[in-house]
């Protein structure tokens, strides 16, 4: 099998360089620029002794083909030097439980953000405490004091920053030295940032996870996750894995590395645009505030600034209160704007939350509705007057 490449080239390279370059072999697909799509499930080995011997550069579908590793050598080459090792899951949540088994034993204890997406609460909830792993959230905020959480059997402290809903930016540098300072193992959800924006493993972080679903797919026609390790993590999650018999179609996998060429173009493009939305909204006399890290009215601010170089099409807005009808007329005036889960695709999404009933460690206390924008790659104009209606339809509603 082939290995990331180690000349140090690719390292030296800019982000947006590698997002091109990472992972590609023409010569070995006859000069075309992408690897063939390999639909497989037996290889034949040359010999009886060979195949005794496991004596083949692939061994069985499940284990991996060329598609399969185009795709975890480009998104390690894009980690950095850090990375010894990317694993490719059937699901951004998938990814996330896997990284957790990975690395947990019965008996373990677990540190899990209380912003944390809320598939991954109720799998640590409903599926760890039956393995006997016992979970407590933690203030996002909490920064190095969670130093005072750790239990003599603290294996795991789980991130996501920001928070895919509220948008607390942790400190995840110095929640790293405290827990490695502990002994225990840093996870990290970075579908928000993506290695693009920022550097996890870099930070600290061992096990860092995407929702490939997202930005690395990029249109809404995917689900994958993916896993990226260090030296201390790479062996156990690849067995983990390996030994579940978890594994990628061809298609979606093909779908990531064709999405992940054009990653930084258009990261690039809904963080522009995102940001433009988010200043416009914040001027808005309908709007009590922004929930979106890159703008200086955030209360993570700073933190974004130190450690991330840009920010997605995603973040969340608090309206000053109206009856919910007023919220649900808005919301569904807007045409440019689709309403549903998930997001990182090429359009604009908006959809009601509410964290009140999501958290234990600590409080939600928003003061108004709260809706949260995708900011696709539409013209920004057009978003605007799509928003201006919803507008119109909310003071209707509320004066109704
Ligand atoms: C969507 C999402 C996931 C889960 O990804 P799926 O591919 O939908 O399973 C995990 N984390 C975050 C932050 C997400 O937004």
């Amino acid at each position: 099998m082939k290995e990331a490449s180690k000349d140090g080239r690719s390292a030296a390279r800019r982000p947006d360089t590698r997002v091109v370059t990472a992972g590609r072999d023409p010569a070995a697909y006859y000069g075309f620029v992408n690897p063939p799509v390999y639909h497989a499930s037996t290889v034949l080995y040359p010999s009886a002794e060979d195949y005794l011997a496991h004596r083949a550069p692939y061994q069985y579908g499940r284990r991996g083909t060329p598609t399969t590793e185009a795709l975890e050598l480009a998104l390690q080459e894009l980690e950095g030097p850090q990375c010894a090792g990317v694993a490719l899951l059937p699901s951004g949540l998938a990814a996330i439980s896997s990284a957790l088994l990975s690395v947990l034993h019965a008996g373990d204890h677990a540190l899990v953000t209380d912003s944390a997406y809320g598939p991954t609460r109720s799998y640590c909830d409903q599926i760890l405490t039956r393995l006997g792993v016992a979970t407590t959230y933690y203030d996002p905020l909490i920064g190095a004091a969670i130093t005072g959480l750790f239990r003599p059997n603290t294996r795991v402290v789980y991130l996501e920053s920001p928070g895919s809903l509220s948008f607390e930016m942790q400190d995840v540098a110095g929640i790293a030295a405290a827990a490695h300072a502990k002994g225990a193992l840093v996870l990290m959800d970075n579908t928000w940032a993506t290695p693009l924006y920022f550097r996890a493993l870099e930070n600290g972080v061992d096990l860092s996870i995407q929702a490939g679903t997202k930005y690395i797919g990029g249109h809404a026609d995917v689900m994958l996750g993916t896993v990226s390790a260090n030296g201390a993590t790479a062996a156990s999650l690849k067995n983990m894995v390996g030994l579940s018999g978890l594994c990628v179609g061809p298609d979606d996998v093909y779908l990531g590395l064709r999405g992940l060429r054009t990653l930084a173009v258009r990261l690039d493009r809904h963080y522009r645009s995102g940001l433009a939305v988010a200043r416009w909204l914040e001027q808005r006399p309908e709007v009590l505030r922004l929930l979106h890290p890159a703008l200086e009215s955030h209360p993570g601010h700073a933190v974004w600034k130190r450690d991330c170089t840009g920010a997605c099409g995603l973040f969340s807005v608090v309206l000053k209160p109206v009856p919910q009808q007023a919220v649900y007329a808005f919301l569904d005036a807007l045409e440019l704007f689709g309403i549903g889960a998930s997001w990182g695709g090429y359009e604009s999404l908006a959809i009601p939350f509410d964290c009140t009933g999501a958290r234990t460690a600590t409080r939600w206390h928003s003061g108004g509705p709260t809706v949260r924008f995708h900011i696709g790659l539409e013209a920004v104009d057009d978003l605007l007057a799509d928003l201006e209606r919803g507008f119109a339809a909310l003071a209707a509603a509320a004066q109704a």
